[in-house]
């Protein structure tokens, strides 16, 4: 059995949401921050086990832990560790807002963290703190500076730049990355359930970004099969790399190589999916792995060739943070 699906798409990388509570009010995502309405039981160490176990078997080989804010779980450390240690598994990864990188970059190095991307998404402390309504810009830089120092190989920067709120911030981005390692992703803000009204003030369309970038002399790189949906571009000039991820371009769905897990063990397809598929009756015991890898492989015949956000379709997703961006 493997994860291929009607269109010949493979899907070797799971991204995994084991929370969606959030410390953040980021503007486009969560502007009123997380509303807890009623106790949510995520899921455990134990069923995060058995999934991953059945997801490596079908051939997956790279984990993102996303959220909501994946670092605000107590057991976030021990979790790496676990994914970390499943055969088959070659890479772990995740998406934080930062707010506890300075204190825990090494400990989850350590725990066998491959690669971190850290969503930044103005240089400027108050912008920063407009954007995502924590006044804490700069210790989420001194978390940046943490992972270099812990060893981390792979830093990325993610990044929603939007018009007249943080576009100005492009040069400054580039500035930066001149004489660092780092790939800075700007990702097209998309339209969810919860912001359409802002979502027509402030989007910017990645192809802009990408039109001022070629007249900068950036170099678009060649894409290969499974490098996943960013267009990445280099400079001569610079040691860091820019990834551009254009939802809303023709054919981003073509390289689709990710499937989803919410933290309450749905199966989404599509980020921009309807409801998603209940996993999570057969996470309790590893006898189940079987009828669960049967489940994923049917479930992924249903996949659809494209996302159709150009059509306003926004699926059953109100925000990001809800199934783990
Ligand atoms: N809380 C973590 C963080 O912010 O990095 C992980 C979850 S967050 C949903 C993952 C990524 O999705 C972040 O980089 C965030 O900027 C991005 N994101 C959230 N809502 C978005 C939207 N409507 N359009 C584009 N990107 C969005
Ligand atoms: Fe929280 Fe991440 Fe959403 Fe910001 S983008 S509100 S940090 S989940």
């Amino acid at each position: 059995m493997q994860l291929v699906d009607r269109y010949q798409r493979k899907f070797e990388y799971l991204r995994l949401s084991i929370t969606d509570e959030c410390n953040f009010k980021c503007n486009y995502c969560l502007p009123d921050g997380y509303q807890r309405t009623h106790q949510k039981q995520f899921l455990s160490e134990n069923e995060i086990k058995n999934l991953i176990n059945a997801f490596a078997e079908l051939g997956t080989s790279k984990v993102r832990i996303t959220g909501g804010e994946p670092s605000l779980r107590k057991d976030f450390t021990n979790i790496i560790t676990q994914i970390s240690n499943t055969e088959g598994i070659s890479k772990v990864a995740t998406t934080t807002n930062g707010f506890s990188l300075s204190k825990h970059a090494n400990e989850w190095f350590d725990a066998g963290l491959d690669s971190i991307n850290v969503s930044i998404d103005s240089l400027d402390a108050n912008t920063f703190n407009l954007i995502t309504g924590k006044n804490i810009f700069h210790k989420v830089m001194e978390g940046v500076e943490a992972c270099s120092e812990a060893g981390f190989k792979q830093i990325k920067i993610n990044s929603v730049l939007m018009k007249g709120l943080n576009d100005h911030d492009l040069t400054t981005f580039l500035a930066w990355i001149k004489d660092q390692p780092i790939q800075l992703r700007f990702i097209e803000l998309m339209q969810t359930g919860d912001n359409q009204a802002f979502f027509k003030q402030y989007h910017l369309s990645g192809q802009t970004i990408k039109t001022t970038l070629l007249k900068q002399n950036w170099i678009s790189k060649d894409r290969r099969i499974n490098d996943g949906p960013a267009e990445v571009f280099t400079h001569p000039d610079y040691l860091g790399e820019i990834g551009l991820i254009m939802p809303y371009s023709k054919d981003f769905c073509n390289n689709c190589n990710r499937l989803r897990v919410s933290a309450l063990g749905k199966l989404h397809l599509c980020l921009f999916g309807e409801e998603g598929v209940d996993l999570r009756h057969l996470l309790q015991n590893c006898e189940d792995k079987q009828e669960l890898k049967e489940l994923v492989v049917a479930s992924l015949q249903e996949k659809k060739s494209s996302h159709f956000l150009d059509l306003g379709l926004t699926g059953a997703t109100p925000h990001l943070a809800s199934i783990g961006g």
